[in-house]
């Protein structure tokens, strides 16, 4: 299967192969064709499996197409005549922006990366515009982007409606939505923005709409958006993450865990990390503490402002920040291909969460290694995590790290530096070799670390969602 056969526009077909792609994924095989026979589409695939491209490609192909036509529209002059205005000394009346594409994610850095693939796979067409809308942007920023009139917006759904509200954005010439990421939005309590946003659009546009999973309320919202769409479930692969070896290490306590952190990150196959704290303050916390330890390390969350997140993001794109501590929200959808290593410091508090994070590794194919640090009376957790992914995840020893607690419990398999990405011979665990289960190994004697008090325990549970 090549990009060719799936029949797009060759300014497309160009900047791919300037990209280095050779061929599509399954789920870019599947979508590209229907999408550019104008189907509505519900797809839900594993991450790192290609979506932007799946929705991108198709669109571009469309606006390539429009341009290869005589230009005759008269909404893209808007920002000449605005031009002639000025030269004439009048002050430009404001036209509201009509983007023919808009794209809704979850959070801000999804939104730049979107922006970024686009801007990548449109660089051979003469002119298609993508231009991010963000909350925590200056406004006479967001205004100025806005006067280009352009094609495509990414935006997340709060910061949008504030622009539709005031009459910035117009989107009676819409053709293409698309939700990505939408479990996530609805997650983040989208929904209502997401409908008020629906319902601007012309009924004749394409959605497209990507997701986790395509159950429950995603499920049900995606009936009402979109006409008679293709389903496509790349098959078994939402939660199985193949090339992503998982593994749980038991700890004892804070001092213990640091010290299998530093460990883990000294590890001479780690390339970049990214490694996932409950809380802010923690993911600042530990960052100091990497940094004073000698580690490249950044935090990574939604205190941030925006200028300091994007410099971040860009330092681990530019591998000057080899550990990025990050929070949930924050890490969402972060794709840098060097991730070789996801560590959760704190396990998350939704299962889903676990999927996501362990994600941010094994981009595009590689193998990537997952590290859950564990306390004993977290073993609970560490289950309904295994229910939601149906795998078992392997426990794994340290030579010289071993949990006082679960030592007999585990099999000290790990020998350091062992494990290489790119060697997958080391496969995931299969069921039954698993040794923390066994009866009476769980302590769950302390009882639930979700019913301690706040800060007396390391664990991923103790605050509010909120706060993350
Ligand atoms: P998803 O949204 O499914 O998590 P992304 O769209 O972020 O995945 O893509 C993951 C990575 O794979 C990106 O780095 C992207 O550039 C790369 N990629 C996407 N499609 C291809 C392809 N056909 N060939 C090679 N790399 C690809
Ligand atoms: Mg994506």
């Amino acid at each position: 299967m090549t990009f060719e056969a799936l029949g797009l526009h060759a300014s497309v077909l160009k900047a791919l192969t300037e990209s280095g792609y050779t061929t599509p994924t399954s789920v870019q095989a599947q979508a590209v064709p229907a999408a550019i026979a104008g189907r509505d589409l519900l797809v839900s695939s594993q991450t790192g499996s290609g979506k932007t491209a799946a929705f991108m490609l198709p669109a571009l192909h469309k606006f390539a197409l429009e341009g290869d036509l005589p230009q005759t529209e008269a909404g893209r002059t808007a920002n000449q005549e605005a031009q002639s205005a000025r030269s004439r000394g009048e002050r430009p009346r404001f036209k509201a922006a009509q983007p023919k594409m808009l794209v809704l994610t979850p959070t801000r850095e999804l939104a730049l990366q979107v922006t970024t693939a686009t801007d990548k796979y449109g660089s051979f067409m003469r002119r298609v515009k993508a231009v991010s809308i963000l909350g925590g942007m200056p406004y006479p920023k967001q205004m100025q982007l806005l006067a280009k009139n352009p094609e495509i917006l990414v935006a997340t759904p709060g910061r949008l409606i504030d622009h539709m509200e005031s009459g910035k954005i117009d989107f009676s010439q819409l053709e293409i939505l698309v939700l990505d990421e939408a479990d996530r939005m609805l997650d983040m309590g989208f929904i209502d923005d997401i409908e008020k946003i629906v319902a601007a659009t012309p009924a004749t546009r394409q959605t497209m709409l990507f997701s986790a999973t395509l159950d429950g309320v995603v499920g049900n919202m995606a009936k009402r958006i979109t006409k008679d769409p293709l389903v496509i479930q790349i098959a078994g692969s939402t939660n199985k993450h193949e090339n992503i070896q998982q593994r749980v290490h038991f700890v004892d306590d804070l001092s213990h865990k640091n010290r299998l952190l530093d460990h883990i990150l000294r590890d001479e196959t780690m390339d970049q990390a990214v490694v996932f704290t409950a809380t802010k303050r923690d993911a600042d916390t530990i960052a100091d503490r990497l940094n004073i330890a000698g580690f490249a390390a950044a935090a990574l969350h939604g205190d941030m402002h925006q200028g300091a997140r994007n410099r971040t993001l860009d330092g681990m794109r530019r591998g000057q920040v080899r550990v990025l501590v990050a929070t949930d929200v924050a890490a969402r959808g972060i794709d840098v291909p060097a991730i070789t290593h996801v560590v959760n410091y704190d396990l998350p508090k939704f299962p889903e969460d676990y999927v996501h994070r362990i994600g941010r590794t094994g981009r595009a194919g590689r193998n990537g290694l997952a590290i859950s640090l564990v306390n004993h009376a977290e073993g609970m957790n560490v289950k309904r995590i295994e229910r939601f992914t149906k795998q078992l995840i392997p426990v794994d020893v340290i030579e010289g790290f071993e949990p006082k607690r679960t030592a007999s419990a585990a099999r000290p398999s790990h020998k350091p530096g062992g494990w290489k990405p790119g060697d997958n011979r080391g496969a995931p665990s299969k069921p039954g070799q698993r040794t923390f289960s066994k009866p009476g190994a769980a302590p769950r004697k302390e009882g639930s670390s979700f019913s301690k008090g706040p800060r007396t325990g390391d664990t991923g549970a103790r605050r509010s969602f909120s706060d993350r």
